[in-house]
């Protein structure tokens, strides 16, 4: 373990200590304190936003390959400092060491895809209907932009946000989520370890009420981007309307996978469990209802339950260990919650279904995955957003019941499909009505190469990661040039 250590913000290029503190607990071990962070107030982020404003006309105006040279070597610096960014993670976050490694290496392919868009970064030049006339549109910055980050991705989310707004030419407030700032901290420390000017990117811990708010409403901010759950997501839309400044919202899900009869039984059970249980459900895209048609709901049920109960559950940090605990103890309370409503509404529990407070499990946020039959359309269990390793196993009589169900949520995250029936794929893929659509494999597990983001109240504005990043992070200048 390493020596406790006091995290500052990060606010024009300095590291600035504050009295007020929090603590940064292991949720695997409530006695391992993972860091003490500095809080900021209101004050605070007014200068950082003031910072960053301006940092903002040096930093627009230097040449896009310039910039994404800073961010080649802050994917440099995470680089080599994989090894413990990835147990940083895993002690702040739970999620098991794999998962923290293949998240940090995440980060760096999305600072070094995103350095490249820096020579890259598309205009549109089309021909003018009058001679001698040359027309186009360049994108532009818009200037300080505020990022705010949930825990259960603490460096991808604040990557996917950072990189591409940094290399689009603007400055950035970023504000992780208390449960586990250490490693936005740590990009933090590998933006400031490149080089990247001061006031470019600063770092700001605090409470959502407190510092979320203050940078939603700080003057120089034009944009926000924001990950969390739906109903902070309206309270921030209301606000950033109110104020008519750009808002991205990426929020909950309810996601299901459909397997068909003529699925390959065994990889339908394996991308469900790892759609389900791995990261603990503490996914976005996490496949929380399965959907599985009459033919072989009874004999994919019990295989689910079999692998479900198989699962090694413990301290991410040890080998061979698979599902982490809950981040906290308010997450533990809402699994442990919706289960005891799931049963009162009549589905039945299968496996799983309670919180692990014995052995090793005693000083941590452990739950059992957990696998319940006989969940309908109605249930809260069916409806609701859990975010912990909790899957419903829903009976349809056949593809198109299928379709019915999965597409009577709120949410339109992600989806999955396993079948083998090409042609139901594209039905599948034509009415599903998610952002993010898999077929034969996890619900969860996307590439940043590509469009992130859902539909319906998943979801608001323009969608994170791929090319496309670049549309919420520029605004276009129109040029009409005569000669
Ligand atoms: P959350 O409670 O909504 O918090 C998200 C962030 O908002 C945190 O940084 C939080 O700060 C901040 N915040 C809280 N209240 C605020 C306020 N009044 N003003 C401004 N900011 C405020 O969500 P979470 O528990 O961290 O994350 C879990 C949720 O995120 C789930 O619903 C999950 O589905 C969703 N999620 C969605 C995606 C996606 O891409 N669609 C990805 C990951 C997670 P504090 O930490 O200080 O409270």
């Amino acid at each position: 373990m390493s020596e406790l250590k006091t995290y500052p913000n990060y606010i024009d290029g300095e590291w600035v200590t504050s009295d007020r503190t929090f603590e940064n607990i292991n949720p695997a071990d409530t006695s391992d304190c993972v860091g003490i962070f500095c809080k900021a107030n209101q004050a605070d982020v007014n200068v950082a936003a003031q910072a960053a404003q301006d940092a903002f006309p040096a930093w627009a105006a230097m040449a896009g390959p310039a910039r994404g040279a800073y961010l080649y070597k802050v994917a440099d610096f995470l680089e080599r400092n994989l090894d413990s960014l990835a147990s940083d993670m895993t002690r702040e976050e739970g999620k098991t060491l794999p998962e923290a490694k293949g998240e940090t290496m995440r980060s760096i392919n999305i600072f070094r895809y995103f350095a490249g868009e820096g020579s890259r970064i598309p205009g549109i030049q089309v021909p003018s209907e009058r001679d001698r006339v040359f027309m186009y549109a360049v994108r532009r910055p818009l200037g300080v932009v505020a990022q705010i980050n949930p825990w259960n991705f603490p460096s991808a989310i604040p990557a996917w946000k950072l990189a591409p707004a940094l290399v689009a030419g603007n400055t950035a407030l970023v504000k992780p989520a208390t449960a586990a700032p250490l490693s936005a901290w740590r990009i933090a420390e590998a933006c400031h370890e490149a080089g990247i000017p001061k006031g470019v990117v600063n770092l700001i811990c605090g409470s959502g009420g407190e510092v979320g708010d203050a940078m939603v409403h700080a003057e120089p901010v034009k944009a926000l981007s924001f990950t969390g759950s739906v109903p902070i997501g309206q309270i921030l839309h209301g606000q950033a309307s109110a104020r008519r400044i750009r808002i991205q919202l990426e929020m909950g899900g309810k996601n299901p996978t459909i397997v068909l009869a003529d699925a390959d039984i065994d990889k339908a059970v394996a991308n469900t469990i790892n759609a389900a249980m791995f990261s603990t459900g503490q996914k976005c895209t996490a496949t929380s209802r399965v959907i599985v048609e009459d033919a072989i709901h009874d004999d994919f049920l019990a295989r689910t339950v079999e692998a479900a109960r198989a699962l090694r559950i413990g301290n991410g940090l040890e080998p061979g260990v698979e599902i982490g605990p809950a981040i906290d103890q308010d997450q533990l309370d809402t699994n442990d919650r919706y289960c005891r409503i799931a049963e009162s509404e009549g589905a039945v529990l299968e496996c799983g279904g309670q919180v692990l407070s014995h052995g090793d499990f005693a000083n941590g946020f452990f739950f059992e995955p957990t696998v319940f039959s006989g969940v309908t359309e109605r249930m809260r269990i069916a409806q609701e957003e859990v975010f912990g390793p909790v899957l419903g196993v829903m009976r349809a009589a056949n593809f198109e019941d299928c379709m019915r169900i999965a597409n009577k949520s709120e949410f339109g995250l992600s989806a999955s499909i396993q079948t083998r029936d090409v042609s139901r794929i594209f039905e599948y893929v034509n009415r599903i009505e998610a952002g993010l659509i898999t077929v034969n494999l996890p619900s969860a597990g996307v590439e940043y190469q590509l469009p992130f983001g859902g539909s319906k109240e998943s979801s608001f504005g323009p969608k994170e990661q791929g090319p496309v990043a670049l549309d919420f992070y520029t605004d276009y200048k129109t040029v009409y040039l005569g000669y």
